[in-house]
Formats: structure tokens, C-alpha cells, sequence
């Protein structure tokens, strides 16, 4: 064919100014010029935008791109259009267009100006889009993130399992779908839906060498530990990636209390916000971006150094995609990722509310990240695995595990017990079935099925039940068995697997990490252990000086709490003191400077030096609640009208306010004083605090239990510190 000789370097240099293809790219291209149907796997930045772009500017009538991401698609119509000598080239059709603008696209469309349309999958489904379109002569399709389409992608859109019949009608061309992650299983369901079964495969190494990956202990200290992180990455990009947008927002105000420059991106915020939040970090007045996975679609800044995952990602494709952002350019890209046990439990339980088939697509691909981040194995070899890849290396030396090998143990004898375990079921069950079987536990399921009447039933009961997961998820990239791609998830026998059961060989395997003992450790009070005696009793007198010379009670300036807090932590200056416990900014301003002052001299002259850690500065984290609560009471809205509002009862407003007061925060609850109770009975409770050297209610209802409600008395009680020690 003509085709075959034409000089595609010479337009790809024409029309997009680079001198040679990326990967795949020609061969790619030169398949779908051929009319076939073309299926895609390149990994983020590997130039597949161009396996469409250029065709389209080559071939007679007009590509439809289909993609899910508005926002980019201005962007790339922009660029096309940029390349063009004439206006129009390229187009897209959304939402976001008005009609003047939509008439604007169908005419040039019409005098056959527009080369490339992208439209959004769900504006496809127009009927007005469709018989329209079905007048134009279409070069071929293209489907980007085209893992879309699969319930099993990290990204199901369900407008995407409509292509087909739309193709049908508008009109049968070649179609190519894109997409930088696809398991086998994902894969196949994108092929089978979008019907192009024989479509050829361009599949890259998925592979990323420059990439480090690390999966970390999820502990209490973890925003420590990432603030120390990013100080000793000073000045370089990254980000860091949390499940929800609570976190995004805490997590954020964190790092910029310590000085790091890091904004918050989330789908919450608007869409000028968020342009600017991006704009900044490309132009790195922002180090470090915060998000939800909202950020990062189509973002391309070459040089992010580290992505870190704050939360456990929900599935290893979305995982994969986050990391794959940084190091685009080769260079260093670190990938550090927190687990816990605990996070587990908590996205499997907030799962329980969806239907039946999500929950269980949901649970197994979080399984799946479970085990990555429990494994010893390398962690290269088993993210490619995972996407279908052998990875051959024994040491890929750029990851934890593999910098910090695990003693392997001989695992033999486990597998031999799981293979024959694995016949004796017929091969039709996923690997908590095959554990509870060889462990002989006789689930409602297994008694159901009545395998636990079989031989084999129970046969590793004397092995250590922890070997189960690990022997099992090694025997998976060994080869020796593999998981169904249809029913997905039910462990299969392979040739290789058959063999052994016929002549076993030494199978050495690495035990998992024990994630769940890290996760309880650090759970403990630690905060009095390190208590500095002398300062704690130089703190105490001041506090008793301070309060004779105001002529309040000691309490009132800092609680018991606090001062032990200060004996610990040695806070110098008023925005340390404000992390103590009990110390708002109005106290810290009212009493703290001498505090400090004291707590600096002693530091200086006994030599302490203050844990670095502690110099990590929080942020007040006032709960949702309780800003609304403060914000009632300066509308001078009732107590018990709150409560109700709140839906919370009486009590517990009272504990909130408690807590809010006793926090630093004056609140002025005069207004509801005046309606509840008799003046008198106010200066009668408040004058037993200003003489009492306690606020215990205890002790304050035995001094006027007789007189006053509990109610009443910590109404004044809060009128009296919100006065006095705020
Ligand atoms: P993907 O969609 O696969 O994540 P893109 O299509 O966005 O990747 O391309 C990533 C980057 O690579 C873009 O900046 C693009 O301009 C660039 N690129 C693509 N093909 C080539 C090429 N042949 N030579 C140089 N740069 C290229
Ligand atoms: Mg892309």
C-alpha cells in the first residue's frame, strides 16, 4: 500500500516538531492508517495522545476522540490548534459549551475544517450529537482511558459502556482504544465491550526503574514523619495523595504551619482555585500539592520527586497511575506509601453500603493493594506482575524490599498443601476459601459446599497460619497459579503448578511484614513519660503567682494538663504554647509569655535539647461542629436551640462547649444566662469559683449541689473561665 511508504517521521516533525516517536508510537499509528482496530497500553507520559493526534491530521474525514476528562480538553484542543495553520482543526463538544458555541463547532465541522473532535462520553449519548454526527464522515475513534469501560478499572464511568452502539450508529470506522493501566482482566472486558476482539495490542513495559517505592507503617506520628520527609527534600515538587477531602484540608494546614509551601486540591474547591492551585505547582511557587486523586488527571510537570499516599489507596491501577506522576523526566521519583491494618477495616466497612457486586469488585481489588503493601516480595516484580508483565530480575534494587531483603524460609511443603488443596476444590475458589480450607476452619461456606468432608480438608493445620497469604501470592507471580480472568479471582492450577504437585521443588518464599502490631504500638499516652520534673514544679509556682497576682485561681491560668504538656514538650514561643493541651490563642496571648520565657531559660541552662519532632507545629483542628457551635453563640442563638439543631442532646452541647471554652476560645453566653436563671444565682455560683482553687463540678456540687442544678453550675462555670481564663 501507498501508505506503508509514506514518511511519517517527516509529518510527525511537520505538524508536531519532534524528531522521532516515542516507543510504540509509529507502529501504532501506521496499524490504525491500516483501518485496524488498535488497543493501547502505554504507561502516563508515554505519548499516547500522539497515536491519535497525528492520524487524524493524515486521514481522510474527521476522528472522534472520546475522553473523560473536560478539563483536558480544551487544553489539547489548544495545542492542536496551535500546530494548525487554520483555525478549527480541532474542536470538542461538553457540557461546558453554549449554544453559539456548539453552532460555531457543527459548522465547522460541516465545511470539513475540523479534523479531531473530542467530545465527552456523556454529550455522545446525545441524540441531538448523534444524527448529527451520523452526516459526517468519520476517520476512525479513539476511546482514551479507556479502562473506563471495566466496573474492574480504577475509574468506572458507565456512559463509557455505551460506545459501542453509539459507533454503530453514527457511523462503523476503526477504533482505538488508550489507556495506561489495565490488568488482564481489565483488559479483556474493554475489548469484549467495545467489541474490537481482534483489535492488535502495542503493550510498553509498564516498568519505571527510576521509580523507588516504599510502603511505611501507618502510625501516629505519620505527619511527622511526612514533614521530616519533605524538609529533607527541600525545595523539590511533590505530592502527597489522601482518600478524603478532610484530610486533604488538615494535612495541607499542617505542612504550612511548618513552613513548607503546600496547598490543598480537591474536588470541593472551586474551579478557579484549583486552575491556580495547579498553576502554582508548575510554576513551583507551591512545593507540595495535598489532594484527593482529583489532582494529577493529564497533569504533566516532569519533575515531581516524591508522591506520597497518606491513606491506602482503594485499588494497585490507581496506585500505579498516583506514583507513575513522579519522575516523568528519568530522575529520582520516590513513592512512599502509609498502610495500616486499621485503614484497611475502615474503607472495607464504608464499602458495606454499596449493591452487592460493587462491594465485591471493591473488597478484591483492595485485597490486592493489601497484599502488595504486606508483601516481602520486590516490589516492582509485583506491581508488573499485576499488570500482566514478568518482571526477571531477583533485586531490583530501587525498592524497600529489595534493599532490605527478608530471610527466605522453605516453602515447599506450604505450597504443596495449597496446589492439592486447590484440585481438591475444583479449582473455583478465591484464596480466603483455599485458607480457610487448609486450615481446616469449616466456614458456613465450606460446610455448604462440604468440603470440609474432604481429605485435603485442614491438611496445613499445622503450619504457621500466616504463611497462607504470602505462599499463595508468590505461588501467583511463580507462575504456579493464576487467577481467573472471567470469575475473577478464583485460584486456577497452571502447567507449571500441576507439575509440582507431581514432583515438588524447593519453593523459597519471604514471609509478609506484620503490619498490625505497629498499628496498636504507638497507640499508648506517651505524652507524660518524658515529664521534666523540676520544670514541671517551676511551672506550677509561676502558675500560683500568676493567679495572687490577678487574683484568680491557678487553674484558670493553665490547667494541670497543660503544664505537664509544657514539661514535656518546651514550647518557647506563643505558637508552640498554642499546641498544648487546653492552650488557645487567647490564653497563650493573655499568660504565655513568661511561661515561655521560663521554659527557654531552663532549656538553656540545663542544656535540653527539645526534640526535633516536637518542633512539627499542629493546627487547631476544631471540629466541623464546634465552629458552628461558636458561630451559634455569637448569633446569640439558645443553648438547647443549638443542641437541637446540632442534633445532639443538652449534655454533650454542654461538653462541646466545655471543650471549647477550656480550649482558649472566649464565648460570651450571657444572652442565654440572662434567660434561664436569676442574676443573683449567677454572682452566687460565680463567686464560689473565684474563691474555689478547683473547677471540679464534683466539688463545686457538693459546695452548692443544694441550691443549684449541675446544669446550672456549668453554665456559670463557663461563663466564669470564658471571662476569667480566656
Ligand atoms: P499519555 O497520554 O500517554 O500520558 P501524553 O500523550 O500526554 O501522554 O504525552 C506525554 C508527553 O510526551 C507530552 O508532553 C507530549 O508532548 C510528549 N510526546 C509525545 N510524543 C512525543 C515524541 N514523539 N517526542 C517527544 N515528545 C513526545
Ligand atoms: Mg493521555
Amino acid at each position: 500500500m501507498a501508505r506503508k511508504e509514506m514518511n511519517l517521521t517527516g509529518k510527525l516533525k511537520q505538524y508536531f516538531g519532534f524528531d522521532k516517536f516515542k516507543g510504540d508510537q509509529e507502529a501504532i499509528i501506521r496499524n490504525l492508517l491500516d483501518g485496524n482496530d488498535t488497543f493501547v497500553l502505554m504507561p502516563t507520559g508515554g505519548g499516547k495522545s500522539l497515536c491519535y493526534q497525528l492520524p487524524s491530521l493524515i486521514m481522510d474525514g474527521m476522528a472522534i476522540v472520546i475522553s473523560p476528562l473536560i478539563a483536558l480538553m480544551k487544553n489539547q484542543v489548544d495545542v492542536i490548534n496551535g500546530i494548525s495553520e487554520e483555525e478549527g482543526v480541532a474542536h470538542y463538544l461538553n457540557s461546558s459549551l453554549n449554544k453559539a458555541s456548539i453552532d460555531h463547532v457543527k459548522a465547522d465541522i460541516l465545511c470539513g475544517k475540523t479534523k479531531l473532535l473530542y467530545v465527552a462520553p456523556e454529550s455522545l449519548t446525545k441524540e441531538e450529537y448523534v444524527s448529527f454526527l451520523k452526516g459526517v464522515k468519520i476517520s476512525f475513534y479513539a476511546i482514551d482511558e479507556a479502562h473506563c469501560i471495566s466496573e474492574w478499572g480504577h475509574d468506572f464511568r458507565p456512559e463509557y459502556r455505551r460506545i459501542r452502539p453509539l459507533i454503530n450508529e453514527i457511523g462503523i470506522a476503526p477504533v482505538i482504544a488508550l489507556t495506561a493501566t489495565a490488568t488482564d482482566k481489565v483488559r479483556t472486558d474493554i475489548k469484549k465491550n467495545l467489541g474490537i476482539a481482534d483489535a492488535k495490542e502495542f503493550k510498553s513495559s509498564f516498568n519505571r526503574p527510576n521509580l523507588y517505592y516504599e510502603v511505611r507503617a501507618k502510625t501516629q506520628d505519620i505527619d511527622k514523619q511526612i514533614i521530616k520527609f519533605i524538609r529533607q527534600h527541600q525545595g523539590k515538587s511533590g505530592i502527597v495523595y489522601c482518600l478524603s477531602r478532610k484530610t486533604v484540608e488538615e494535612l495541607a494546614a499542617v505542612l504550612c504551619a511548618n513552613d513548607i509551601k503546600a496547598a490543598p486540591y480537591h474536588a470541593g474547591l472551586d474551579s478557579a482555585k484549583r486552575s491556580q492551585t495547579q498553576d502554582a505547582f508548575l510554576m513551583e511557587r507551591i512545593d507540595v500539592i495535598v489532594a484527593t486523586i482529583a489532582f494529577g488527571m493529564g497533569i504533566d510537570k516532569p519533575d515531581v520527586r516524591f508522591v506520597i499516599h497518606y491513606d491506602i489507596p482503594k485499588s494497585l491501577e490507581g496506585y500505579y497511575q498516583e506514583t507513575g506522576r513522579a519522575g516523568r523526566d528519568g530522575g529520582e521519583g520516590l513513592c512512599i506509601t502509609f498502610y495500616s491494618n486499621n485503614d484497611l477495616r475502615k474503607l472495607e466497612k464504608f464499602m458495606e453500603g454499596k449493591p452487592v457486586a460493587e462491594q465485591d469488585i471493591g473488597r478484591q481489588l483492595l485485597q490486592e493493594t493489601a497484599a502488595y503493601a504486606e508483601s516481602s516480595v520486590c516490589r516492582r516484580k509485583m506491581l508488573l506482575h499485576y499488570f500482566g508483565e514478568t518482571y526477571e530480575k531477583a533485586n531490583c534494587g530501587n525498592c524497600d524490599n529489595c534493599l532490605h531483603p527478608k530471610t527466605k524460609i522453605e516453602g515447599m511443603n506450604a505450597l504443596l498443601i495449597v496446589l492439592c488443596a486447590i484440585a481438591a476444590i475444583k479449582e473455583n475458589f478465591r484464596t480466603d476459601y483455599v485458607i480457610d480450607f487448609v486450615t481446616g476452619r469449616p466456614t458456613d461456606d465450606i460446610v455448604s459446599h462440604k468440603h470440609n468432608e474432604l481429605e485435603e480438608f485442614g491438611a496445613g493445620e499445622d503450619e504457621d497460619p500466616h504463611i497462607w497469604n504470602p505462599v499463595i501470592r508468590q505461588a501467583l507471580i511463580a507462575g504456579y497459579l493464576k487467577k481467573d480472568v472471567e470469575n475473577y479471582g478464583l485460584l486456577k492450577l497452571t502447567a507449571s503448578g500441576k507439575k509440582f504437585i507431581k514432583s515438588p521443588q524447593s519453593f523459597m518464599i519471604v514471609e509478609d511484614k506484620d503490619f498490625s502490631e505497629e498499628d496498636e504500638s504507638d497507640r499508648g499516652e506517651a505524652r507524660t513519660v518524658a515529664l521534666d520534673p523540676a520544670l514541671y514544679a517551676m511551672l506550677k509556682d509561676l502558675r500560683k503567682t500568676t493567679a495572687e497576682k490577678l487574683g484568680v485561681p491557678p487553674y484558670v491560668v493553665f490547667q494541670d494538663v497543660s503544664l505537664e504538656q509544657m514539661a514535656t514538650m518546651y514550647p518557647v514561643n506563643l505558637a508552640e504554647l498554642q499546641n498544648i493541651q487546653g492552650v488557645g490563642a487567647g490564653k497563650a496571648k493573655r499568660y504565655g509569655e513568661p511561661f515561655c520565657r521560663l521554659i527557654a531559660d531552663h532549656c538553656k541552662e540545663n542544656d535540653i535539647e527539645r526534640p526535633e519532632e516536637l518542633r512539627v507545629r499542629t493546627v487547631a483542628k476544631k471540629s466541623i461542629q464546634k465552629v458552628k457551635i461558636i458561630q451559634a453563640i455569637d448569633r446569640q442563638i439558645a443553648l438547647d436551640d443549638i443542641a437541637t439543631a446540632e442534633g445532639i442532646d443538652f449534655d454533650d452541647l454542654l461538653n462541646e462547649v466545655e471543650a471549647i471554652v477550656y480550649s482558649g476560645t472566649k464565648l460570651n453566653i450571657d444572652y442565654f444566662l440572662d434567660d434561664v436563671l436569676d442574676e443573683e444565682h449567677v454572682e452566687d455560683i460565680y463567686s464560689y469559683f473565684s474563691e474555689s482553687d478547683t473547677d471540679d463540678l464534683e466539688t463545686a456540687m457538693q459546695e452548692l449541689g443544694d441550691d443549684y442544678s449541675e446544669t446550672e453550675i456549668r453554665l456559670v462555670r463557663i461563663k466564669f473561665l470564658s471571662e476569667m481564663a480566656n
